[in-house]
């Protein structure tokens, strides 16, 4: 009887902002989701997410599955060295101590910085395992704002990312990962990648794919895998808040032949750099742009918060944007989320029904924009209160348990009457689910304004709904503005930086 297949399947996610003064210890990995052991294929099996598909091609080849860790973290600023050594250690030490495995398949960001490691956290781990288990296939499946290096790319036999965003096709990316991967053990395909870096920093902002430049780049990269010898094509936005040497968008294709491999990446390359003008955000005046989103007459709008994006590491209390609405006046607004722990408590006590003054948000100092953090003091009703839980239904990490920490919706009256209704949560959440609202007795399809701390994922759930969107600069880290940022770091010159 042949031996049993043995596969080693982990997930590490962190998306790094360097500029974010929010701590990334282990508390937030377990915040979001860490899972261990046997417990990991039991969290992920059936949703999508990459770790899933690679749960199904073990099925499918029979073979044994060691999990040791699964772990996500919401963005933040540099995960601190003992959460990453912690996480990292799960999965080597997995490699070196119950193996051999016939394949490495891991669910990772890429762009990930712990601290003290410009280089970033992917690049070290995939060295250490090539080391241990010098023949096995290893197998990745990023995200699409990962920052790619040398290291990964010496490391990886497959480095693949998400081709929509939101990313709503995690697994079936995975799927992507595993089907090459099955092809390495089944029929000894040796895959080649081919890589470069297009150097410019392009804005998240600008990356939906819903959207040119970035709608024809990912057309492209399935046109190229439908040619013979190409097995995977990828365009890493790459994450522009990283003051890194590696940061900035990259093209990666793998192939059976170097020459097939190549080719690809040079046309896919030519059309990023030609387009590079698109990659930058244009600012427009905060002001103008409510006053704009007042004159709406179809409903429901979105407004964005998009410098204070949890999602990409923003701490989620910046008032800027909320206090400019309620001076407006505009009427009906929903807002999701504003992080307050304090806020939450303090309402809880009170009940539901109570009025109270809160100096709601802003309790995060800013230091590497220069900003300390500014409460906005409301006069307002305590609505809801929940335990912020409920199970994804929507397409972005369809079948996820997550949670916002203990959570309340406070009702606040701006200028001229004008309604306000604020989730408040005592966790980072980015709304990209209609839950952060149903869950808590909101129906955000009768809201005349869903005023929104995010920057592309909230289409995963909100675009169904949305009849306008109003992107508004805001106050936050996650600015898509680069005079507000210092890079000292990144490798240049570097478009629009050296523009
Ligand atoms: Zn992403």
């Amino acid at each position: 009887m042949p031996r049993r297949r043995r596969f080693l399947l982990a997930m590490l996610k962190h998306e790094t902002n360097t500029f974010s003064p929010i701590a990334t210890d282990l508390q937030r990995f377990r915040d979001w989701g860490l899972y261990e052991g046997e417990a990991v294929v039991k969290a992920y099996r059936g949703t999508n997410h990459p770790i899933a598909a690679y749960i199904d091609l073990a099925d499918a080849m029979e073979a044994e599955i060691v999990s040791p860790v699964a772990a996500e973290a919401m963005p933040s600023g540099y995960v601190q060295r003992e959460a990453y050594g912690y996480l990292t250690g799960r999965i080597l030490g997995a490699a070196r101590d119950e193996g051999p495995f016939d394949a490495i398949l891991l669910d990772l960001h890429g762009a990930m910085v712990p601290e003290g490691m410009d280089e970033g956290g992917e690049g070290p781990l995939l060295s250490k395992l090539r080391a241990i288990a010098p023949q096995t296939p290893i197998g990745v499946t990023f995200d699409m704002h990962g920052n790619m290096t040398q290291e990964v790319m010496d490391n990886a036999d497959v480095a693949l990312c998400y081709k929509i965003y939101p990313h709503t096709d995690m697994a079936e990316v995975g799927r992507t990962t595993a089907r090459i991967i099955r092809r390495m053990i089944e029929e000894g395909l040796k895959p080649v990648i081919s890589w470069g870096q297009a150097g410019i920093l392009a804005q998240t902002l600008r990356m939906g794919t819903a959207d040119e430049p970035m709608k024809t780049a990912q057309a492209m990269t399935h046109e190229a895998e439908k040619r013979p010898g190409i097995l995977a094509a990828s365009v890493f936005g790459g994450f522009p808040m990283a003051d890194i040497p590696d940061a900035g968008l990259s093209v990666v294709v793998v192939g059976e032949s170097r020459d097939a491999a190549d080719r690809s990446r040079d046309e896919i390359m030519a059309y990023c750099k030609a387009q590079r003008d698109e990659w930058a955000y244009r600012h427009e005046d905060l002001t103008a742009a409510v006053g704009r989103a007042k004159g709406a007459n179809d409903f429901p709008v979105i407004l964005l918060d998009h410098a204070d994006n949890v999602g990409s590491g923003g701490s989620s209390d910046t008032m800027t944007v909320i206090a400019e609405v309620l001076r407006q006046g505009l009427d009906g607004v929903a807002v999701a989320t504003v992080w307050d722990p304090a806020a939450v408590k303090k309402m809880s006590e009170a009940g539901v029904g109570a009025t109270l003054t809160l100096d709601l948000g802003g309790k995060t100092d800013m230091p590497s924009i220069g900003e300390t953090g500014k409460p906005l003091t409301l006069t307002g009703r305590v609505k809801r209160l929940s335990d912020g839980e409920w199970i994804v239904r929507g397409p972005m990490y369809t079948g996820s348990r997550v949670t916002s920490g203990p959570t309340a919706v406070f009702e606040t009256v701006g200028q001229g009457g004008g309604t306000m209704q604020i989730v408040v949560t005592s966790l980072h959440h980015e709304p990209w689910d209609l839950g952060i609202f149903t869950h808590i007795g909101i129906d955000p399809q009768h809201c005349r304004y869903l005023l929104l701390k995010s920057r592309i994922h909230y289409r995963a759930g909100f675009q169904p709904l949305a009849k306008m969107t109003v992107t508004l600069d805001g106050t936050g880290v996650t600015t898509s503005d680069n005079r507000i940022l210092k890079f000292d770091k990144i490798k240049r010159p570097i478009w629009p930086l050296d523009a």
